[in-house]
């Protein structure tokens, strides 16, 4: 049982970029512009994310193509250092988890190659032909709140265990105070209400393995839950 869980937010911050506007990208320039839009408002912390979920999936309906293809981008476009720290912070005794408010089939190749095990994210459904059927509503991470749950069922599956959130975005930030620590990430996007109320910030991933040993393993350390 892994005692110390290292959670880790995917878009913009494992890869530089956000899943659901290159599904909308893919759609063409009218539609990437109203995705990015609601994602943005999203992610600075202005809408609520069930708001915006079920909208951008309906004018984007991705087909099971079009969501390997951004499979592909979030390898390619991985933040830069992290198969280091991810080795560094592993030695340490992290397990890294995936949280995500993207789409799971897109994230489980940059999953597989990192070598992590879990991911925690929303799943798409597509017809037999692989086209756009649907996405699992029930999925904590499609909504508000949703990255908190995550942190509380990881913590009653690991009584004991120590639990960081790494994240970029307003879903990350509610993780403030549920985690042991959130760590903001502007290594690919700064947003202003996250940077001012995170307990640690880095922008980029070279910067975590200290941060973690300073947090948790230097004397005297007070950030592990007793
Ligand atoms: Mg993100």
């Amino acid at each position: 049982m892994p005692a110390r869980i290292l959670l880790i937010d995917c878009d913009s911050t494992l890869s530089a970029i956000e899943g659901v506007d290159e599904l909308g990208r893919l759609r063409g320039p009218d539609i990437f512009r109203a995705v990015e839009d609601m994602t943005n408002a999203a992610m600075n912390g202005g809408t609520p994310l069930q708001e915006v979920f079920a909208k951008r999936l309906d004018m984007i309906r991705p087909t099971r193509a079009m969501v390997s293809q951004v499979a592909s981008q979030y390898i390619r476009r991985q933040a830069p250092g992290l198969a280091s720290a991810l080795a560094a912070v592993r030695k340490a005794g992290w397990t890294p988890v995936i949280v995500s408010g993207g789409f799971r089939q897109a994230i489980l190749p940059l999953a597989r190659h990192l070598a992590i095990g879990r991911v925690e994210a929303v799943d798409l459904v597509f017809s037999k032909n692989g086209n756009y059927a649907g996405f699992d509503k029930e999925a904590p991470t499609a909504r508000a709140g949703g990255k908190p749950e995550v942190v509380r069922m990881l913590r009653r599956e690991n009584p004991g265990a120590a639990v960081v959130m790494l994240g970029d975005g307003a879903s990350d930030l509610e993780c403030r105070g549920v985690a042991d620590l959130f760590v903001g990430f502007g290594g690919f996007v700064e947003r202003e209400k996250v940077k001012a109320a995170a307990e640690a910030y880095i922008h980029g991933f070279d910067e975590l393995p200290e941060l973690l040993a300073a947090r948790f393993d230097a004397p005297g350390a007070s950030s592990l839950r007793a």
